[in-house]
């Protein structure tokens, strides 16, 4: 019998390299590349990715929080970082590290000059952003002389680069909606470089974004879901390989009469008898309660088992009846072959979520080919 393994997710870097190549070919050679590695890069490992990124060449990287960017600067990682949702309180953090702030509001604004003058910084770079649609973060076009007046009025800071964030990128319904978004970028980022009197670099696209309005790539892209495999829509799909596999195992195999009951809550109740298969791998490890109840399914030796009842903290129990297997055998959660945006569609949910819920308790294994 094979010996019992624990659930682990399994990353490929050569993956991730086809990514980036591809995420690469659909912009300008001479348009910069930002690899967004925010939420441990998407649940899978923050520090490895960011390295393999660096070595292949990618020019920024992004994480949201400052927090983040400070464990890739305690790994070492030279690249440029831009913290996308910066606070305040995380300003000397910020500077210490090198980490590039993104400016969203008069406040943070206010706020980052004070800090950068007092650590007496000269020319530090920070990133304008505009909201232009999302409603998220980001300053509105009234905001731009009151920007341009207190860059130059300090010494302390230097603009770097202009951005926005588009809202519906991969929804072709809003085309027009998005291509106003760009056309305000455009507006808001052309006054600040006039007022400015030199012009910082531009970016506005995500993943879908490059895919969809490649003619708005302006200096710089900045993608994350597409490094990791997934495009949002099916014909990006195909052109990605999913970096991640989610495996585990089965640890005990039951027969079920009928009339008994699977788990808490006695969520499952058979009308017949079925085979169960118990897994390590439970809502603490990501895999949220709204799989359950038949939602959500494994791949046990290439069929589908799907969850039975409720899903525990440590366990989920799936239907295998049909399935020839036997305690010890894997079980894939989601990976190239059995993709996460469909487990995560099960429950109406989408692969960003699945994917960065993958707690840290998960076992990661690097593939080095
Ligand atoms: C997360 C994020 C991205 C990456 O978006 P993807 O759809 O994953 O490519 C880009 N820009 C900003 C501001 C983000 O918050």
């Amino acid at each position: 019998m094979s010996k019992v393994g624990e659930t682990t997710l399994v990353l490929d870097l050569e993956a991730l390299e086809h990514n980036y190549n591809y995420l690469r070919s659909k912009i300008k050679p001479e348009t910069k590349f930002l690899g967004v590695v925010k939420a441990f890069a998407y649940g899978s490992d923050m520090v490895t990715i960011a390295k393999k990124l660096e070595q292949l060449g990618a020019d920024y990287l992004a994480v949201a929080y400052v927090s983040e960017g400070v464990l890739l600067r305690e790994a070492g990682i030279q690249l440029p970082i831009l913290v996308l949702h910066p606070l305040a309180s995380n300003f000397d953090d910020l500077i210490a590290n090198h980490l590039e702030p993104s400016i969203y509001s008069k406040n943070i604004l206010e706020q980052f000059l004070e800090a950068a003058k007092a650590q007496k910084q000269t020319d530090y770079p920070v990133h304008i952003k505009f909201n232009t649609g999302l409603n998220r973060l980001g300053f509105s076009e009234a905001d731009v002389n009151f920007i341009a007046e207190e860059t130059m009025h300090s010494k302390c800071i230097k603009i770097v680069s202009a951005f926005s964030h588009l809202a519906a990128s991969e929804d072709k319904n809003e085309r027009d909606f998005s291509l106003n978004q760009i056309g305000s970028f455009k507006k808001m980022s052309n006054t600040l470089m006039d007022k400015l009197g030199y012009a910082p670099m531009r970016h506005m696209l995500n993943t879908s974004g490059i895919i969809n309005y490649p003619e708005a790539q302006f200096e710089m892209v900045r993608s994350g879901i597409g490094l990791y495999g997934y495009g949002n829509q099916a014909h990006v799909d195909k052109e990605l390989q999913p970096i991640a596999t989610l495996k585990t195992i089965i640890s005990q195999i039951h027969q079920i009469d009928a009339n008994e009951s699977v788990g808490y809550n006695r969520a499952f109740k058979s009308d017949q008898a079925i085979k169960s298969a118990t897994l390590p791998i439970g809502h603490a490890d990501g895999i949220g309660r709204q799989y359950g109840k038949g939602k959500g399914f494994v791949t046990i030796n290439n069929k589908k088992a799907p969850i039975l009842g409720n899903v525990c903290m440590d366990m989920i129990m799936v239907d295998v009846t049909k399935i020839d297997c036997k305690e010890g055998d894997e079980a894939i959660v989601f990976g190239p072959q059995k993709s996460a945006e469909n487990f995560a569609a099960a429950a109406n949910t989408i692969s960003y979520e699945i994917l960065t819920a993958i707690s840290q308790r998960v076992k990661r294994e690097v593939i080095k080919k």
